[in-house]
């Protein structure tokens, strides 16, 4: 950095001939006694004492002071000058480049969900959005938009108008039939620059995570992953809330400079918006033109995972029955089985219970869990870290089983019940096959 140049104050003189002698003004306003009077009533300027302070030039009715400087000074002067002009001018730069960031923002209009979809099966987690989407479009008094990509998909258009889309933005082709990150990632960008939507939403699900990181560094903008709340601000950003620092606080986060503002939400953190099968909405086909060739990933074979004969969706489950390192060994879930197929749910688990090999991954319950939204979630021997009731906080009721009175979970429970789980679950599953049974015989 260039060092600061001092401003040369100068000293105050007489120009020859132009004092009318008006009675000493300039006398009476220095500051520091440097001006003596001579007898025609003219000033004496002692120079030793003059600051610079201009205040007698400013006073004189005939223009009659003046500064000077030295030689040396009015180099330092010069300098002085040319360094301030160049100042200004880059400000004046800094105030145009934020007046074209502003114009650039507001170019962007409109909310939009990418609709996720695996051969033509859409993800609950896009209508979720749609959901949210609307709350936000709302807000900012704006249309909101679904991207729909991927082969023999249009049936999805109108499935996005019942969950509340009022457009729809198709890529319909065989190029898009298997998700490949560089032709849907190319696509997105496209109908993002084209359209210029400000908020793009996508599910935190495998694919969205891939699709969402590789579009946010494409457009050079901003991501939030895994959201847990999403609204707009007094100044119409999107404010974007998630946990941090292992869930022990939440983060508001804002993306102000940058468009679209891009966030993504986990399955069943935000409530399934109304279906109205009747609305209708306006579909834009578009097309992306990209050879087969330009693509490096080939699709030849696809093994899924869902398709286990033991693969469970927690997420969705209305009934689930987690268990943690208190059920103390794998075989020990059995019981927790036995009461999951009483009430019609499956079984869950803690990260505990999972990083001991007891259950397998797909069932965790958690922030590196599934998020899950069931009517009745019974917590069997699970202490309730953070990172556990961030995944079950939104669920109907939370029954909590713990023998250790002082466990967190029963600060978020609605029922708790203080005991060992190898005694309270088998009563429960009994209580509940002897309440079935009664019903039976009552009928
Ligand atoms: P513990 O904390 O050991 O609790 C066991 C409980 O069982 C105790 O309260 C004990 O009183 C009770 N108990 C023992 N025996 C019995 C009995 N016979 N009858 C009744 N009660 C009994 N955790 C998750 O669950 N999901 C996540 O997604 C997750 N993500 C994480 C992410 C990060 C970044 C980090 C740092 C941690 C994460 N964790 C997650 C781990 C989390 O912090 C806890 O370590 C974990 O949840 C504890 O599991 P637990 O409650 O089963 O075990």
């Amino acid at each position: 950095m260039d060092k600061p140049i001092k401003k040369p104050r100068g000293k105050a003189r007489l120009i020859e001939g132009k004092c009318i002698a008006c009675g000493a003004l300039c006398q009476s306003v220095c500051p520091t006694d440097a001006i003596e009077m001579n007898e025609l009533g003219e000033p004496i300027f002692i120079l030793s004492k003059c600051n610079g302070c201009a205040k007698c030039i400013k006073v004189c009715p005939s223009e009659a002071l003046e500064m000077f400087f030295t030689p040396e000074e009015l180099i330092i002067l010069e300098e002085f000058n040319k360094k301030k002009a160049k100042a200004l001018n880059e400000l004046e730069e800094v105030d145009e480049g934020e007046k074209t960031a502003k114009q650039k923002i507001a170019a962007y209009k409109g909310v939009w969900v990418f609709v996720e979809q695996i051969a033509g099966v859409s993800a609950k987690v896009s209508w979720e959005l749609l959901g949210v989407g609307k709350n936000l479009a709302k807000s900012l008094d704006v249309e909101l938009a679904a991207i729909v990509i991927g082969y023999e998909v249009e049936k999805l258009c109108q499935e996005a108008f019942a969950y509340g889309a009022e457009k729809v933005y198709l890529l319909d082709a065989p190029i898009f039939k298997h998700y490949r990150t560089t032709p849907y990632l190319n696509s997105v960008c496209y109908l993002v620059e084209k359209y210029k939507p400000e908020i793009l939403l996508m599910g935190a699900t495998g694919l969205g995570r891939d699709l969402a990181g590789a579009v946010a560094t494409k457009l050079s903008t901003g991501l939030t992953a895994d959201c847990t709340g999403l609204s707009i601000t007094e100044n119409k950003h999107l404010l974007q809330t998630r946990p941090a620092f292992g869930g022990n606080i939440m983060a508001s986060i804002l993306c102000e400079s940058y468009r679209p503002q891009m966030a993504t939400v986990r399955p069943h953190v935000m409530p399934m918006p109304e279906y109205s099968p009747e609305k209708q909405g306006e579909i834009i086909r578009e097309s992306f033109p990209i050879e087969e060739e330009a693509i490096l990933a080939k699709v030849l074979e696809i093994y899924s995972d869902t398709n286990r004969a033991e693969y469970i969706d927690i997420a969705g489950a209305d009934f689930i029955v987690s268990g943690g390192r208190g059920m103390g060994a794998k075989e020990n879930f059995s019981i927790l089985q036995e009461l999951a197929n009483e009430i019609g749910g499956v079984v869950g688990a803690s990260r505990s219970a999972v990083d001991a090999g007891w259950m397998p991954v797909e069932r965790q319950v958690g922030q590196t869990g599934k998020t899950v939204r069931p009517k009745v979630y019974i917590a069997c021997g699970i202490s309730g870290a953070i990172q556990h009731l961030v995944g079950i906080q939104d669920s109907d009721i939370i029954i909590a089983i713990n023998r250790d009175k002082d466990a967190p979970i029963f600060q978020i429970a609605h029922y708790g019940i203080v005991g060992n789980v190898f005694d309270v679950v088998p009563a429960i599953t009994n209580l509940i096959r002897e309440l079935k049974k009664s019903q039976k015989k009552n009928a």
